[in-house]
């Protein structure tokens, strides 16, 4: 117990793909490995849905796609969370903060495949050379060469996840940025609109090494923007909507994985195709929050 009275302990849940993350046991250990243990800050760690991701408990929201959201056993009991997220670019939300971390972050397995499952990769096999790179980092071995050599995906395999898109350096896969890619912004929105539902939230965004991917591959690379700051907010959207507007106007780092040509929004012209706006329009659609905030600087 802290001294003021509140139990707070480090948690994450369960990845839908596989490694370190995809169950209590292996995460447990990969969080120690990371310094998240009893011995350096004198807090545990819970991995909120269980040993297999799947203690989850069912909560009501009777949204658009979601008529219930499966929120994490552990998030469900808690009466507050403190969120961390950390701002950086995301194959298939354009860039990951708050939103992404709760609502993917803060559901149970099933929850995460109900999001990701509106959308799947398209790929463009002809131009495959054959180098095999994605099939090692596919999560779910759901990739494969074909008897003519050109990567074939196994559809009821894979979970839309994305990892194999940055991945190919002959850019065969893409993500369809069109009514399924939406429909995966709406689910994000309504899941987290499900775990933060009758809860009360402190959101912080660190917007610092604004790398051009998720956290979660296994790869990273030079931050395409210079460190911005932290931004703290009691509203996921507001929070999230600050962070997107300051990286539109933050000038671009070289070298990157952007373009020598591109100068400033580096996270917009990584990836011009996705409209990272729209998970924002739709949450304060849902009265998950508002995009409206004020930024009162503190030195
Ligand atoms: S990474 Fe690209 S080129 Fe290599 S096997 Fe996969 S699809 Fe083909
Ligand atoms: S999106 Fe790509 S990496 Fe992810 S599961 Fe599907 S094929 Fe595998």
């Amino acid at each position: 117990m802290s001294k003021i009275g509140v139990k707070p302990y480090f948690s994450d849940t369960n990845t839908l793909y596989l490694g370190q993350r995809a169950n209590s046991v292996d995460h447990i250990k990969a969080a120690n490995y990371h310094g998240f243990n009893l011995s350096t800050f004198n807090v545990p760690v819970i991995i909120a849905d269980g040993l297999l991701g799947h203690d989850v408990v069912s909560v009501e929201v009777n949204l658009k796609h979601f008529k219930t959201v499966p929120v994490a056993s552990a998030y469900y009991f808690s009466p507050a969370f403190m969120v961390v997220s950390h701002v950086k670019g995301h194959m298939a939300f354009g860039f990951g903060g708050a939103i992404k971390n709760v609502g993917m972050g803060m559901v149970g397995r099933a929850g995460k495949y109900r999001i990701h499952s509106s959308t799947k990769p398209i790929l463009k096999k002809e131009a495959c050379i054959a180098c095999e790179l994605c099939i090692d980092i596919c999560p779910q071995k759901a990739l494969y060469l074909n008897p003519e050599k050109m990567i074939d995906v196994y559809g009821v395999r894979c979970v839309g996840c994305g990892a194999c898109i940055p991945a190919c350096p002959q850019h065969v896969f893409r993500f369809n940025w069109d009514k399924p890619a939406k429909e995966m912004h709406e689910k994000l929105a309504e899941a987290c609109f499900g775990v933060v539902k009758n809860k009360k939230a402190l959101y912080i965004n660190f917007l610092t090494d604004i790398t051009p991917d998720c956290d979660c591959v296994s790869w990273s690379d030079a931050p395409l923007a210079g460190d911005i700051g932290v931004l703290l907010s009691k509203d996921p959207v507001a929070i999230d909507q600050a962070s997107l507007d300051l990286l539109e106007k933050a000038a671009a780092l070289h070298p990157s994985a952007l373009k020598p040509s591109i100068k400033s929004n580096p996270l917009h012209h990584l990836r011009p195709n996705i409209d990272s706006h729209y998970l924002l329009e739709y949450a304060e659609k849902i009265n998950l929050g508002s995009r409206k905030y004020v930024l009162e600087e503190v030195s």
